[in-house]
């Protein structure tokens, strides 16, 4: 199998900042043990609290404000990345080299999914070291990313790697056993969801917001990730970084080799039986939306029914603003979401094209309001 493990912040740092070289140490060993089997590619954030850790020390003040500081100024965190990554990787060296295994580094940005060209590199590269017996560690390209299209959370991130390698598995490993009914930390009748067959609207609003100010993630971010990985074929797991034996534990209920009755590992996503391609995959979950259309039912039967394009006469209206190449939620009039895709018209002309027929646009408006190539349905 191909294995995809996202380690996120809270799972490698100390609250506060700074590396925990115990916990790299723990998931090492068992990285090694599933890299007997399988290849194995990890995710690792990390960077940006190692970062504030360091810039604590050399310069006391720096970050003023603690981790609050660094999360709310973009510009600073990138910094703060510069600084951690090289140090996240070095204590990854040690802990792999202890276990006898070597690591390379890879940095990405949302583009090198977004360009064939790069995606194919990508792809080609992070296979060639798991094929030559080397743990690929990759982590968002935080210091040069633009923040505006920064994929932000690495649980996003780990799931775009899992679909550009076909993978079979993609664990995200955090400080929570796994997706509860309600949130734990606050509701002590919560209990653990074991198994989602599928993502949809309700599952989204019991994840809660991140638990560490200084992880992107969170529950929300990780049903986010888990649903792109199930529209590419991959089955997730939800699952705690500091479980004993956490991944040895999720191969075997994966694939079926744990008995019923014992003890539950974390939450499973299904694969969807439906697949999106690597374009559409970063339409639908990596872009951020600048703006919604309501349509109307015809326009959401021939959207759902026919992968039709979205013609302007099927608009009712517009929310946001949202120029041309702009990513966009497509909605039914009662408001629920079922397609986003990217705007061939932009909101600042909305008068002259909403609800419009073809034959009745202005000539510099003649286009799709998305065209069906750059549009993607999201139900089953
Ligand atoms: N790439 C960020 C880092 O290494 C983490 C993003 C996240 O927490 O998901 O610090």
């Amino acid at each position: 199998m191909i294995v995809v493990v996202k380690i996120g912040t809270s799972s490698v740092t100390v609250p506060g900042g700074g590396i925990d070289s115990s916990a790299i140490a723990k998931l090492a060993s068992e990285l090694a043990g599933l890299a007997l089997h399988h290849k194995v590619v990890v995710v690792s954030s990390g960077a940006v609290s190692a970062g504030a850790a360091v810039l604590a020390a050399v310069s006391r003040g720096a970050v003023e404000g603690g981790e609050a500081a660094w999360t709310a100024d973009p510009a600073l965190s990138q910094a703060l990345s510069a600084i951690g990554q090289h140090r996240l990787m070095r204590v990854y060296d040690d802990a792999f080299a202890a276990v006898g295994l070597t690591v390379g580094q890879v940095l990405l940005a949302p583009t090198d999914f977004a360009l064939r060209g790069r995606y194919l590199h990508a792809r080609a590269t992070l296979l060639r070291l798991a094929e030559i017996g080397i743990v690929p560690i990759v982590n968002e390209n935080d210091a040069i990313a633009d923040d505006e299209i920064r994929f932000g959370d690495n649980d996003r991130l780990a799931a775009l790697v899992a679909h550009l390698l076909r993978a079979d598995l993609l664990v995200l490993l955090t400080d929570q056993a796994g997706l509860f009914s309600a949130d734990p930390r606050t509701d002590q009748h919560a209990t653990l969801i074991e198994e989602v067959a599928e993502v949809d609207h309700e599952l989204e609003s019991v994840a809660g917001g991140p638990g560490s100010k200084s992880a992107r993630g969170g529950m929300a971010s990780k049903l986010a990730a888990a649903k792109m990985a199930s529209w590419s074929g991959v089955t997730s797991v939800i699952a705690a970084a500091d479980r004993p034996q956490v991944l040895a534990d999720v191969v075997d209920l994966v694939t079926g080799r744990r008995a019923p009755g014992e003890a539950a590992v974390g939450t499973v996503f299904m694969p969807h039986a439906r697949q999106l391609s690597a374009r559409k995959l970063w339409i639908a979950f990596a872009l951020r939306p600048s703006g919604r259309l309501v349509v109307d039912e015809g326009a959401r039967r021939a959207l759902v029914e026919q992968q039709s394009s979205l013609l302007p006469a099927g608009v009712i209206r517009i929310e946001g603003r949202f120029s041309v190449d702009d990513a966009v939620e497509i909605c039914d009039a009662s408001g629920l979401v079922f397609a986003k895709g990217i705007a061939q018209l932009p909101s600042d002309r909305a008068a002259d094209w909403v609800g419009r027929r073809s034959s009745h646009l202005p000539e510099d408006l003649r286009a799709e309001a998305v065209h069906r190539d750059d549009l993607v349905v999201l139900v089953a």
